[in-house]
C-alpha cells in the first residue's frame, strides 16, 4: 500500500500543473500526500479495525478536509445519511490496494472491492475501477506475470490495454473517470522497468497525476516487491503519524500473511 501513497505524493506535485516527460525530480522537497493517501488509508482501516466503510471514509476525510477531494465527494463527506451517488470518477479505483492486499482470492477481492466502491462509486464504472486494481494488486503479489495481469483485466472489465504509452501520451490530458484514467495507469504499470519507472511513466501521461501515479504504484508495488529505501523514506516523512500508524499496520498483516 506504501507503492499507491507513494505515487500519490510523487504525481501531487503535477496533478494541475501536468508534464509530458519522465524526466523529472522524483524526490522534489513540493511533494504531499492528498486525497488519494487519505482515502487508501480509510479503506485500510476499515477493512483491518472492523469499521463500517461509509463511517470510516466520513471519519478520515473529515480529518483531513482539505486534502483534494471531488466535488460530489465532498458533500458526501459531510451528509448525516450519505447515499451514493452513481459517480464513475477514479476515486474508487485509487482508494482499494488494500483489498489486494488483504484477501486471497479472486472472488473475494472482487466482491471486496464492489463493496468498498458502491458506497459513493455505485456506477457500473466505478465499481469495475475499483475491481481492476484491487485485482491487479493480488495478482501481481501472487506472481503472476505482466501478460497475465494484462489478459485477465482485459477480459474481466473489458479494458483496452493493448496501446502503448508513447501513442497515448500526446493526446491525454486530465481525465478522473475511471473508463478514462484506469486502463492508462494499468498500461504504465505493464510498460514499466521497476517500481520507479512506473510511477514516472504514470505521471508522464500528463493526466490525473496524483491518482493515476497512486494506483500505477499500488500495481507496481505488489509485482515488484521493492520500493526503493530513499522512496520509502522521503514518502515517510512526509506522512502523519494517524497515517503512518494504518500503513504499519497494514505491512505487519501483509507480512504475517506471507510468511
Ligand atoms: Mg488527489
Amino acid at each position: 500500500m506504501l507503492g499507491a501513497i507513494a505515487g500519490d505524493v510523487f504525481g501531487s506535485v503535477y496533478e494541475f500543473d501536468p508534464i509530458k516527460t519522465k524526466d523529472f525530480e522524483l524526490l522534489n522537497p513540493e511533494c504531499f500526500f492528498t486525497d488519494d493517501t487519505v482515502m487508501t488509508i480509510a479503506v485500510a482501516d476499515s477493512l483491518m479495525n472492523g469499521l463500517d466503510y461509509v463511517e470510516s471514509l466520513q471519519t478520515w476525510a473529515q480529518k483531513y478536509p482539505g486534502a483534494g477531494y471531488g466535488g460530489w465527494f465532498s458533500k458526501w463527506i459531510n451528509e448525516v445519511y450519505p447515499e451514493p451517488y452513481n459517480s464513475f470518477g477514479n476515486g474508487s479505483a485509487m482508494r482499494c490496494s488494500s483489498v489486494g492486499w488483504l484477501f486471497d482470492d479472486e472472488i473475494t477481492v472482487l466482491k471486496e472491492a464492489e463493496k468498498s466502491a458502491e458506497i459513493t462509486h455505485n456506477h457500473p464504472e466505478g465499481i469495475k475501477g475499483a475491481q481492476a486494481v484491487a485485482l491487479g494488486v493480488l495478482l501481481g503479489r501472487k506472481g503472476c506475470s505482466k501478460n497475465e495481469i494484462k489478459e485477465k483485466l482485459e477480459t474481466y472489465f473489458d479494458y483496452d490495454l493493448s496501446q502503448k504509452l508513447e501513442q497515448i501520451r500526446p493526446e491525454y490530458g486530465f481525465d478522473e473517470t475511471c473508463q478514462g484514467s484506469v486502463p492508462e495507469a494499468i498500461i504504465a504499470f505493464l510498460e514499466s522497468a521497476d517500481f520507479e519507472d512506473a510511477v514516472r511513466n504514470a505521471i508522464s501521461l500528463g493526466g490525473d497525476a496524483d491518482t493515476q501515479a497512486c494506483i500505477t504504484g499500488a500495481l507496481a508495488e505488489a509485482f515488484y516487491k521493492h520500493i526503493p529505501d530513499e522512496i520509502e523514506d522521503f514518502v515517510y516523512k512526509r506522512l502523519t503519524p494517524e497515517i503512518e500508524a494504518v500503513l504499519e499496520q497494514l505491512r505487519l498483516r501483509t507480512r504475517i500473511d506471507i510468511s
